[in-house]
């Protein structure tokens, strides 16, 4: 079994810094994607930002999907996630 090795971390945040850098035209693509959250989760924690169970899924938190700046995501469960999305109920 592998987990985080250093290898893997320095990945994260070349990929991270290529990101600030806007080399990856900040494309919200599953390619990207891949290799933005498990940096997320090494910067914030293994844990939803709302209620700290274990994330699955990056929200945006403006409501752009093409506003892809590290601080424009935020990592949540699935069940979080999809409370941001509905609508909300007087
Ligand atoms: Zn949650
Ligand atoms: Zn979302």
């Amino acid at each position: 079994m592998k987990g985080f090795d250093t290898t893997q971390k320095r990945t994260f945040e070349e990929t991270a810094e290529l990101w600030f850098q806007n080399k990856l035209n900040h494309k919200y693509t599953s390619q990207n994607y891949r290799k933005i959250f498990p940096y997320l989760i090494m910067e914030r924690g293994n844990h939803c930002a709302k209620c700290g169970t274990i994330p699955t899924e990056i929200h945006h938190v403006d409501g752009d999907r093409k506003n892809n700046g590290l601080s424009n995501f935020m990592i949540l469960c699935a069940e979080c996630h999809h409370g941001f999305h509905r609508k909300k109920r007087a």
